[in-house]
């Protein structure tokens, strides 16, 4: 359980709500922050204004809607299967210094000097935003010839975790045709699966508007390849009780639980409507899933694709589903769908990531190429504590990685996290335990 209560929790919420106070009477219209997100040391407003303002719309008009086309491929798609990785050696994308590089392992345990005590059990995780293994990413994957091209780069990262979550934003289809479909309808060929087995990715959220892109039949066989592949997956089913049912993923005795909705489950803004997809207004679904799953679980994670593409504010719907699920019990809610990083949120002590970003992408401007990946570590408390408190947050944190070639994240360098944390308005990448607590 988050042991984070009273003044500690209320001194953390004034950080990291400042921005986003809707509490403050008359504090901006509807849907609109009226404070700029864009506070770090020594930056002035000016850039970030000028983000929102003109180079969002323009990012609006070059990528429309989620998915847009962010230009033509650089060559034409291949006939034929996808190229199978086998004797190729794929390019491996640098990675630099990396200030959350993990510390599994090498990480001093006071524990070990002292045989009498047994070592608490811990269990990582990562959260990552949008994940997409169609498009340009799929022709980045077949000129490699690899198909774990994207996550080369990370793999360091991915093995120093025991799983990791994502927002897979496209859905496998039998139908191969190399991944390609129109701009905004992906296909993912299902060998691309590969990647997400062979780095941890144990639980994915399907709640998306590219959930159906591929139609009924692409959405039931992405369910059954998933399963196939030991992948637990929420978000979507064939019938409402199915989209609403949770992942729990249980590691060393501790188990994290994951459920997942929607602003939309096609891509028409939400006009439509089908019993596929959770929807984040479904307040008696919401609320009668969460009542269920918060006993059986040490941690509750809420997956939230919602927002606006391309913008940095945060809106009313991001902000009214994501406080409701934490007054419902949920630990952390990871967000995806803008497609850029937004704010973090302490909201009753608990972390509202409204947006991840993109993690494998193949937008080109430079916010879509910058994404935001959380690691957790939750520590089994001592036995004898109450079963409700058997697990605490022994620290969050929050990296940044940099999408290269349209396809492959690679941890930031120092100047470039500093630059996107200050953008979203985090000027300390360790969120919890936060600053002055022990650590
Ligand atoms: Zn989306």
């Amino acid at each position: 359980m988050f042991a984070m209560n009273g003044p500690r929790a209320e001194a953390a919420a004034t950080t990291y709500c400042r921005q986003f106070d809707s509490s403050s009477p008359g504090a901006h219209p509807p849907g609109v922050s009226s404070r700029p997100t864009w506070r770090g040391p020594g930056r002035r407003q000016g850039p970030k204004l000028a983000l929102t303002g003109a180079l969002a719309a323009a990012l609006v008009a070059a990528l429309g809607s989620c998915g847009g086309d962010a230009g033509a491929p650089s060559r034409a798609p291949a006939a034929g299967p996808a190229t199978s990785a086998t004797g190729r050696t794929a390019p491996v994308v640098a990675a630099p210094v990396d200030p959350l590089t993990p510390t599994a392992g090498t990480r001093p345990d006071p524990a070990a000097a002292q045989p009498a005590e047994p070592t608490p059990a811990r269990l990582r995780f990562l959260a990552v935003g949008d994940i997409m293994l169609s498009r340009r990413v799929a022709h980045a994957m077949r000129e490699a010839g690899d198909l774990q091209l994207p996550f080369r780069a990370l793999a360091d990262q991915f093995a120093a975790v025991d799983f990791t979550f994502a927002n897979l934003e496209s859905p496998f289809s039998s139908r191969d045709g190399f991944g390609i479909g129109p701009a905004h309808n992906f296909n993912t060929p299902p060998s691309h699966i590969q990647g997400l087995v062979a780095h941890r990715f144990s639980v994915v959220t399907l709640a998306n508007n590219h959930a159906l892109d591929q139609g009924v039949a692409g959405l039931r066989f992405t369910l059954e390849h998933l399963d196939a592949h030991g992948i637990q997956h929420v978000g979507a089913g064939m019938d409402p009780a199915a989209a609403w049912q949770p992942a729990i993923v249980d590691r060393h005795g501790i188990r994290v639980g994951f459920l997942g909705a929607s602003y939309a489950s096609v891509n028409d803004s939400g006009r439509s409507r089908n019993p596929y997809v959770a929807r984040l207004d479904q307040d008696k679904r919401l609320a009668a899933a969460m009542a269920s799953l918060r006993p059986e679980v040490d941690y509750l994670a809420v997956a939230m694709h919602a927002g606006r593409e391309y913008l940095e504010p945060v809106d009313d719907t991001q902000r009214r589903f994501a406080r409701r699920a934490i007054d419902l019990g949920a630990d952390v809610v990871l967000g995806s769908h803008p497609h850029v990083a937004q704010a973090v949120e302490l909201y009753q002590g608990k972390p509202i990531f409204y947006s991840l970003g993109n993690f494998i992408f193949d937008h080109e401007p430079e916010p879509t190429r910058q994404g935001l990946m959380v690691r957790t570590t939750l520590r089994a408390t001592a036995p004898a504590a109450a079963a409700t408190e058997r697990v605490t947050v022994e620290q969050m944190e929050l990296a940044v990685v940099i999408i290269e070639g349209r396809s492959t994240p690679r941890a930031a360098t120092d100047a470039e996290s500093t630059a996107v944390l200050a953008r979203i308005g985090v000027t300390d990448p360790i969120l919890l335990p936060r600053r002055g607590d022990p650590r």
